[in-house]
């Protein structure tokens, strides 16, 4: 399937729950930068369900010291076992470990890997924190490095490759860059299902739940609405910094519960974003 659509729009995905349509910026009227490429990424991550999907905001700040990415050496410092297969183009063997998204010897782009994870795509270690300015910066060279122009000489073989490499890229930043489904990403990767319709039951959260609700519908200017905005982020952030916690000691049943507030406040969040 190819991914690339030499057009205006850039698809981003599907947003909220009202609605399956696919989200599209206008590069005219977007903050997307001219050098990204115009890519169609065919489908949302299926870790960001409706209701905590998000939009990546592609700001148009370039990271000067962008790494040197789509070789085999490329992700230092990695524990991955992964290995590369041998180059369908040249043959050349992989390295041991590494996203092998471009083969070492001739460049040519390969085959989606599916055991090469997200984290090793941004060549992170697999952990909650991250830096963002990291993630961007990686992102952008991946774009560029997979973008349509610098392969439309190639065969088609290729360029499908290529298509499909920029989707999983799209899919592994949207992925990682939103905290919930970061979270939700790294619990998946240790086998825990999150059941994410699980319905609240804890009276506390119930109660608090209420009364946001009833606080953001009284609410009677934007001061207000923005007053009630930072205690939720507040407490976001508190739940978020619980669950790196959790995580980090392999507490996953904690975790979890740390994910379902994550989820509550971020959904608290859009609520307040659309009144405002
Ligand atoms: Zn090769």
């Amino acid at each position: 399937m190819l991914a690339f659509e030499d057009n205006q729009n850039i698809c981003i995905g599907t947003i909220e729950n009202t609605s399956s349509s696919p989200v599209y910026l206008s590069s005219g009227t977007s903050p997307v930068p001219p050098h990204l490429p115009r890519l169609h990424p065919l489908k949302p991550s299926p870790l960001l369900s409706p209701s905590n999907s998000f939009l990546p905001p592609i700001d148009s700040q370039l990271r000067n010291n962008l790494l040197d990415l789509p070789r085999c050496g490329f992700p230092r410092n990695l524990s991955s076992s992964n290995s590369c297969s041998s180059c369908w183009n040249c043959g050349s063997v992989g390295p041991t470990s590494g996203a092998f998204l471009a083969c070492g010897s001739c460049g040519a782009v390969q085959p989606v890997d599916s055991s090469v994870d997200y984290f090793q795509i941004f060549g992170m270690k697999k952990m909650y924190e991250i830096e963002e300015g990291d993630l961007e910066g990686i992102y952008k060279d991946w774009q560029k490095k997979l973008h349509p122009d610098l392969v439309h000489s190639k065969s088609e073989k290729e360029k499908g490759f290529a298509a499909e490499q920029s989707a999983r890229v799209i899919d592994a930043y949207r992925t990682l860059k939103n905290p919930l489904s970061r979270a939700l990403y790294l619990l998946k990767l240790e086998q825990i299902h999150v059941d994410e319709e699980k319905t609240v039951s804890d009276p506390d959260l119930l109660m608090e739940m209420m009364e946001m609700r009833e606080a953001v519908e009284e609410a009677k200017d934007t001061q207000s609405l923005y007053e009630i905005q930072s205690k939720v982020k507040k407490k976001l952030d508190s739940w978020s910094n619980s669950f790196k916690e959790a995580f980090s000691k392999q507490d996953f049943d904690s975790a979890v519960n740390c994910t379902q507030r994550m989820k509550y406040y971020e959904r608290a969040l859009e609520e307040i974003t659309k009144k405002l």
